[in-house]
């Protein structure tokens, strides 16, 4: 940042806006971890980008761009190419006369200021911008490739025919590398990406194929393929992934990186499964830019946040996180790992996948054929002598017992588990033969985790949802009761969705749960217990998250049925 950490800290004590202690302890975090302390009070939450970014230029006197309230034309955004405007973080947003608005991160690097006035030919007025603002105006550089993603994929398809003639004297490897074929599959990658999409589908039907992507969970027909090209488009992806081109009949794992310029990577995981009509293949994009959220930005809030954060300054013990597959439960730890992630401690994990890498982390892939398994893992790790441990996931007796052993001789233990709700993962643990007394002494908090997507804060509306409805949620009608929804904007697709939120129930694991647990206990009698204490049930999370306005009445309800 271009400010001192000491002349933040007086803005934002004058500001009154972070308390004194959580200030201090930011400031000594920032110190510690060798970063700005504008970046730490973003990241735990404590003040938001874009009042960071003003206060910045209010100091320094510059000029101060929000870019979320202004959409450049194509025809000013273009003045600056794509590639020039990554590299160093610009946006072009208005042209007057021969001045040029520069939207920047750092507005007083005159060097670039200096390049670009010469490329373009403009006088430059430079802006400062958040640069959470820049990542999503540099997506805008991507509009095009929606507009034209159906022509290009048309236009390869008529081409990739004449390439794949009947007899197919070239082979289908060699066709699969033919420049019709390449274009449509970086297409649809091109494209997937950009609509932040987290699959891939391509779907074998009877008489064609089909696109799909997943966006915020959901899956969205993009364009049917005619079905002459996908074998050849198979083979493609087999080729980028170094699979066997010639096995059609298993299935095949298998990853490959796809690059967006010089320094812009995205990493795709691939599952090629053979079904009724040919092979379909689910492309998982994984970001590795990707950056980890905050707590607060997860979903945790008031109560919970406390007791997560509570959790997480004890130095042994267990931090579950539960829910099904496809929940979150792993950005949820990678999150709380990455406010842990300090240079005096020493972390280890053991994941299948790894899916974010982590500086600082000593992180192992699960690997079957070499009888690398979470538990064998875990044991070996052991002797690295960590401070911090994460175990992908306990699903057997033996990672129980290692994981519960090691969170009682003074590790604190990371991990996930595959049940319904919080108080389940007791009964879990149970079942996988470990003793009330060491579960009861090792517990520290157990969340329960679904994801729902956000309303698109672009075309929110409220209304006044109907009696029935609000009764089947257990919600009181009254005539004043508002809930949201989002009417469907071109920003969100028409989905009226935007983005996902999780909704949590912690379950902290007081001294009179622990001594329930001990003495042997039912599922039913914790639940009254914890309830009791003040546990807010994660349907209860999702309608207060309703309230706010974050998500709908219909998202809680679809996720949280059983
Ligand atoms: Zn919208």
């Amino acid at each position: 940042m271009q400010i001192s950490d000491e002349q933040l800290k007086d803005i934002v004590v004058q500001s009154k806006l972070v308390k004194l202690e959580e200030l201090e302890k930011a400031f000594k975090k920032a110190q510690a971890q060798e970063k700005d302390l504008g970046d730490i009070l973003v990241e735990e939450g404590l003040i938001s980008e874009e009042y960071l970014t003003k206060t910045i230029a209010e100091t320094l006197g510059i000029d101060y761009v929000d870019l979320s309230n202004i959409k450049a034309s194509k025809e000013i955004l273009n003045l600056i190419p794509e590639e020039m405007a990554r590299v160093h973080r610009i946006i072009a947003f208005k042209k007057e006369d021969n001045i040029l608005s520069l939207a920047m991160e750092n507005p007083s690097d005159f060097e670039t200021i200096d390049f670009i006035r010469k490329k373009t030919g403009f006088n430059i007025k430079p802006f400062l911008a958040s640069s959470r603002d820049l990542d999503k105006a540099l997506g805008y550089y991507k509009a095009d490739i929606q507009k034209d993603f159906a022509k290009i994929i048309k236009e390869n398809i008529a081409k990739s025919k004449v390439a794949v003639p009947e007899e197919e004297p070239k082979g289908i490897g060699k066709v699969a590398q033919d420049v019709p074929v390449v274009k449509i599959i970086d297409t649809l990658l091109e494209y997937g990406v950009a609509q932040d999409a987290s699959d891939i589908h391509i779907e074998k039907r009877e008489d064609k194929t089909k696109i799909r992507f997943r966006i915020d969970g959901v899956l969205h027909d993009i364009i049917d393929l005619p079905k002459e090209i996908d074998e050849v488009l198979v083979a493609r992806i087999k080729i980028l992934s170094r699979l066997k081109i010639d096995e059609t009949r298993l299935p095949q794992d298998g990853r490959f990186k796809f690059s967006r310029g010089k320094k812009d990577f995205v990493s795709l995981r691939v599952s090629i499964i053979p079904s009724f009509y040919g092979e379909d293949v689910v492309l998982r994009i994984l970001k590795e830019s990707q950056r980890v959220l905050t707590l607060n930005e997860l979903g945790l809030t008031g109560k919970n946040l406390d007791i997560v954060k509570g959790a997480m300054e004890k130095p042994y013990g267990m931090i579950l996180v539960t829910g099904p597959t496809g929940c979150g439960k792993t950005t949820t730890l990678y999150s709380i790992l990455n406010i842990l992630n300090t240079p005096q401690v020493k972390i280890c994990t053991i994941e299948d996948p790894i899916e974010y890498g982590v500086e600082g982390i000593e992180q192992t892939q699960v690997k079957p054929e070499i009888k690398l398994t979470f538990s064998n893992g875990l044991r070996s790790f052991l002797r690295h002598d960590p401070d911090i441990i994460m175990v992908g996931e306990i699903r057997d007796t033996e990672t129980a017992e290692i994981a519960i052993h090691s969170a009682l001789t003074g590790h604190l233990m990371l991990s996930t588990l595959h049940t319904n709700d919080a108080v389940a993962a007791i009964f879990r643990f149970i079942d996988l033969k470990v003793q009330p007394f060491l579960l009861a002494s090792t517990l520290n908090i157990i969340a329960a985790q679904r994801l729902v997507r956000k309303i698109c804060q672009n075309c929110i509306e409220s209304y006044i949802p109907d009696k029935k409805m609000l009764e089947s949620l257990g919600i009181k009608f009254d005539q004043k009761i508002k809930f949201y929804r989002g009417k469907g904007c071109p920003q969100c697709n028409n989905t009226g969705y935007k983005g996902r939120v999780g909704i949590y129930e912690v379950l902290n694991i007081t001294n009179t749960i622990s001594e329930i647990i001990n003495k042997g206990t039912t599922l039913e009698e914790v639940k009254k217990q914890a309830a009791k204490e003040g546990m807010i049930f994660m349907h209860q999370d999702g309608i207060d998250k309703a309230k706010e306005g974050i998500t709908t009445l219909e998202e809680v309800m679809r996720v949280t049925k059983a």
